[in-house]
């Protein structure tokens, strides 16, 4: 299909493709592509399942002003949803994410709120609520929302499923920002695929679900302090300085096969190279998601089907050490090829 009613209608339905260079002869890697969302991120399914889920529930009612914390993707996915359907957004986020992503917020009309960088996820957090109770704001509380959790059962889930239709698939790999997907997608696969084992990663500096210590909450749920466990790490959206109820919740239902470890340079290297041999541009927490899959692929059998997610795209990350190695003036091979041919020369330096 490709007319549709409103840009909503063209969340989901990522395409699935093969790996051909970088994975293991004889072990078949999948990569599912959710740069695909029309502002490149699986956060963009999230925003739809939220929205939608508090407007059917009539908690969101026209002109309320939608405020949620957020690293990035959930804001500008919300900002998209909110544009698109009317409601004034707010998001609160750490100063330090990425500028591009305040940016893109602005730009699609949303009011981006900084919160200090020594705060981390927690103060953002904090401030949002904060905010809502001031206001009467809906916060949309993604770490909490089974709203997060069902969109990724009904579409992710659905998508996989039909994806590898006739076919086994062996394993399904994924990171965790929110548990969003893992949560929506791995109680669909336990029970319709329930051969398939489900491969969780996480920072290397950040190991919050292998570390076995439970996260404090408050009555609803939220975290109500930061993890022992945690460090800063690179992998922009993965893992923040605490373990999300939603994530809890896969934790303890028990469908988790292992936990992968992936250290900050792996992630940003494989980033890299699905670039440059596969022609797959993707960002931080994809690469981060590709070399745990990279792992399971190494120890699996010829003929093992592997999945993995990649949650966004490398678009949004100019500004960040995915980039630190990439120059904006010319080399001096680029250099040599210019001056190979009369015209339009620079002089040599
Ligand atoms: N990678 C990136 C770049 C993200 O923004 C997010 C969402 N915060 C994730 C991975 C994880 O997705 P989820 O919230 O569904 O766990």
């Amino acid at each position: 299909m490709s007319r549709f009613d409103s840009i909503l209608g063209t969340i989901g339905n990522t395409p699935v493709v093969r790996i051909n260079k970088l994975a293991p002869a004889g072990v078949n890697l999948f990569v599912k592509i959710e740069a695909f969302n029309p502002l490149g991120s699986v956060k963009d399914r999230l925003a739809l399942g939220v929205i939608e889920a508090a407007e059917r529930s009539g908690e969101l009612t026209p002109g309320r002003t939608v405020i949620e914390a957020t690293s990035g993707n959930t804001g500008i996915g919300l900002a998209m949803v909110c544009a698109q359907k009317g409601y004034p957004l707010v998001v609160t986020m750490a100063e330090q994410f990425s500028v591009e992503r305040r940016k893109l917020m602005r730009f699609l009309g949303a009011k981006v709120v900084l919160t200090p960088a020594a705060g981390r996820a927690v103060a953002m957090v904090t401030k949002a609520v904060e905010l809502a109770r001031t206001h009467g704001w809906f916060l949309t509380r993604q770490f909490e929302n089974e709203a997060n959790a069902d969109i990724h059962s009904r579409t992710t889930a659905r998508e996989i499923i039909a994806d590898f239709a006739g076919e086994k698939l062996d394993y399904w790999v994924t990171g965790y920002g929110t548990g969003g997907t893992l949560k929506g997608v791995s109680r669909v696969l336990a029970k319709e695929m329930p051969d398939t084992r489900i491969v969780v990663c996480e920072p290397a500096d950040a190991p919050l679900l292998a570390s076995g210590i439970a996260q404090e909450r408050n009555a609803d749920g939220s975290a109500s302090a930061p993890h022992p466990a945690f460090k800063p790490h690179p992998m922009q959206g993965w893992t923040p300085d605490f373990i999300p109820k939603l994530t809890a919740d896969v934790v303890g239902a028990g469908v988790i096969d292992r936990i992968i470890h992936v250290p900050g340079p792996d992630a940003i290297r494989w980033a890299g190279e699905l670039a440059r041999k596969e022609g797959i541009f993707v960002g931080i927490t994809a690469g981060a998601t590709f070399a745990g899959a990279l792992r399971v692929c190494a120890e699996a059998p010829a003929g093992t089907n592997v999945l993995c997610m990649l949650p966004d795209t490398g678009e949004r990350y100019l500004t960040t050490p995915l980039f630190a190695d990439v120059q904006a003036d010319m080399s001096p091979e680029e250099l040599e090829i210019s001056l190979s041919t009369p015209s339009a020369q620079f002089p040599r330096p």
